[in-house]
């Protein structure tokens, strides 16, 4: 079986006019569904680069990158574009979340754009809806949303960042049942805030990871008696 993503020596360069610097170096990592990955580590170490990398939104200059067993090394753009449409969910930039409208009311309209039709929406909208909880946070809508394009893999770069730590609380939780059948990955500087939730702990310094570690999340049995 591959992995969902599986990166080989994996290097990504910025270039300007005549300086190159990096954006992370020589990453070798294999993903899987079911995993809740958290990417951690200091500011300027290569996280949100890495996690675009993974999510198709930049390019890499080195390596191998394998999307569900897909050699990705001849991808032009629409390649990307295609790949990013059905695998990934990127809860907190790729939504258009509509924040006037109530989560099924986002949930809806993003099954609308995605072409599902229409008696098949009905049926569904409940059960995403009820992943969530039917919080109203804005965040909380944008992974419903997120859930809707049904994406094995789900992306967030920072998805607590200026939320109370309740809120913060709720979103790790929704982060961690959903990830029983899909790969999640975040990014965060605030490793103790996603600690009890994650499967998987990878910390990166200097653009290159340095630490990359399985965990027994503490929240593991809570959320499996539903
Ligand atoms: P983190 O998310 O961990 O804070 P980044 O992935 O944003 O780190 O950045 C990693 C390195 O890549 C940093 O040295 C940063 O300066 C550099 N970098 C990131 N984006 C760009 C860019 N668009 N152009 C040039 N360098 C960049
Ligand atoms: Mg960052």
């Amino acid at each position: 079986m591959s992995h969902m993503i599986e990166l080989h020596n994996v290097s990504k360069f910025y270039s300007n006019k005549d300086t190159v610097s990096t954006g992370f170096s020589k990453v070798d990592l294999n993903l899987d569904m079911g995993e809740f990955v958290v990417i951690t580590g200091e500011s300027g170490s290569g996280k949100s680069t890495l996690l675009n990398v993974i999510s198709g939104l930049d390019s890499y200059e080195e390596g191998e990158l394998f999307i569900a067993g897909e050699d990705t090394s001849g991808y032009r753009t629409e390649d990307y574009e295609r790949y990013r449409k059905k695998y990934i969910g990127n809860i907190f930039q790729d939504f258009n979340l509509v924040n006037s409208y109530t989560v099924y009311q986002n949930v809806e309209l993003s099954m609308m754009l995605s072409g599902m039709p229409r008696s098949e929406q009905k049926q569904n909208i409940p059960e995403y809806i009820e992943m969530v909880d039917m919080t109203a946070y804005t965040k909380t809508k944008a992974i419903a949303r997120a859930l809707a394009k049904n994406a094995p893999v789900i992306v967030a770069d920072e998805p607590t960042g200026n939320l109370d730590s309740a809120s913060a609380e709720k979103v790790m939780e929704t982060l961690h049942r959903i990830s029983k059948d899909r790969l999640v990955v975040i990014v965060t500087h605030n490793y103790e805030q996603a600690a009890p939730y994650v499967t998987r702990k990878i910390t990166m310094h200097d653009g290159r990871i340095i630490e990359d570690k399985k965990i027994q999340p503490a929240a593991g049995d809570l959320s499996d008696d539903e």
